[in-house]
């Protein structure tokens, strides 16, 4: 997966001189550590909620000077075969990844998984699984909207969602497309986010399964955007689950919350991951893709770990 090592470092350097074209703008500055090259090790494509097809996203990546990207799309992994051959087209290390919904306690946490074997069958049938389950949540806030007097049709959001895992994101382009409201935070906030009339649960593993599941298929499991909401309780409790790392910089987290994250993670002897979770489109992103980053040692280090 990581052949023409010459030829990449080629790119990273490509990458990094225009990475340094584009100066240090504020958010740049409190987006994450310095050095370089750059990584994103959070980023979705059609493959789940995200805009741009992997083809897309990894030009765009090659564009904002990052020379590793992790995909992450949520409950699916159809795009890594695709983006490690556009990779190799545009100088961009495709790491393979993954990011699921998980149970811990009574709370929903997002992790992010890395360097799994992405053909392994245990794991590609539990994302079956999983991508069933997010059909039939679909289909039950759909009929939620209705009793809300909002005629929403299922086709609408399965014809947003493509070959992609159906998501509530889906949900909001399908209202705005359809012209039922307009802006796409409005429709977390009124109907779909968690609290409003149309949410709905999924089922998901909890965190213990989780890490399991990705051990097996040998790969290392990380907390994404733990934000303000994550207790020292919780996180001892991920950590004794045998979570490997944390996701330190994220648009979510503020500089003084990416040093919390970062001292958690020196003291517990864990890793450190980052990136921009972009998706494009209706979510009107852009400004984080190339700015929410980390330096590649970080992937090393993941790597490393891994397989020395
Ligand atoms: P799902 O996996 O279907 O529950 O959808 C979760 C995704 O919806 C997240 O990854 C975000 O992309 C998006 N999302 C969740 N809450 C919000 C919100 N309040 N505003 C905008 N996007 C959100
Ligand atoms: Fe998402
Ligand atoms: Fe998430
Ligand atoms: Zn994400």
């Amino acid at each position: 997966m990581f052949e023409g090592r010459a030829e990449d470092r080629r790119g990273s350097q490509r990458a990094m001189s225009k990475a340094s074209d584009m100066g240090d703008s504020d958010q740049r500055d409190a987006a994450g550590p310095t050095g370089g090259p750059w990584a994103d090790l959070h980023t979705h494509t059609t493959y789940s909620d995200g805009a741009l097809a992997p083809e897309q996203l990894v030009k765009k990546a090659y564009e904002v000077g990052l020379s590793s990207i992790a995909i992450t799309d949520h409950d699916n992994v159809g795009a890594v075969d695709e983006a490690v051959e556009w990779g190799k087209q545009w100088h961009v290390d495709i790491v393979p990844g993954l990011e699921l919904s998980v149970t811990l306690g009574e709370k929903d946490v997002h992790i992010l998984a890395y360097f799994f074997d992405h053909t392994n069958q245990n794991l590609l049938d539990y994302l079956t699984v999983f991508r069933h389950e997010r059909l039939r949540r679909a289909e039950r806030i759909v009929k939620k909207l209705n009793r809300i007097n909002i005629p929403l049709k299922l086709e609408a959001v399965l014809d947003q969602a493509g070959v992609g895992s159906v998501g509530r994101p889906h949900i909001a382009n399908a209202l705005i497309e359809e012209g039922f409201v307009d802006n796409y935070h409005e429709v977390f906030q009124k109907y779909i986010g968690v609290g409003a009339p149309a949410y709905e649960r999924k089922y998901q593993m909890g965190i213990d399964e989780a890490v399991r599941m990705i051990g097996t298929a040998g790969g290392l499991t990380f907390l994404a955007h733990p934000g303000k909401y994550t207790t020292e309780a919780e996180l001892q409790q991920l950590i004794n689950a045998g979570m490997d790392g944390i996701e330190v910089v994220h648009p979510s987290h503020n500089e003084a919350r990416q040093l919390y994250y970062r001292g958690v993670v020196n003291q517990y002897f864990l890793l450190e991951s980052g990136g921009s979770d972009f998706h494009g489109g209706k979510k009107n992103d852009d400004a984080v893709f190339g700015v929410y980053r980390v330096p590649t040692h970080v992937v090393e280090t993941m790597r490393s770990r891994l397989f020395s």
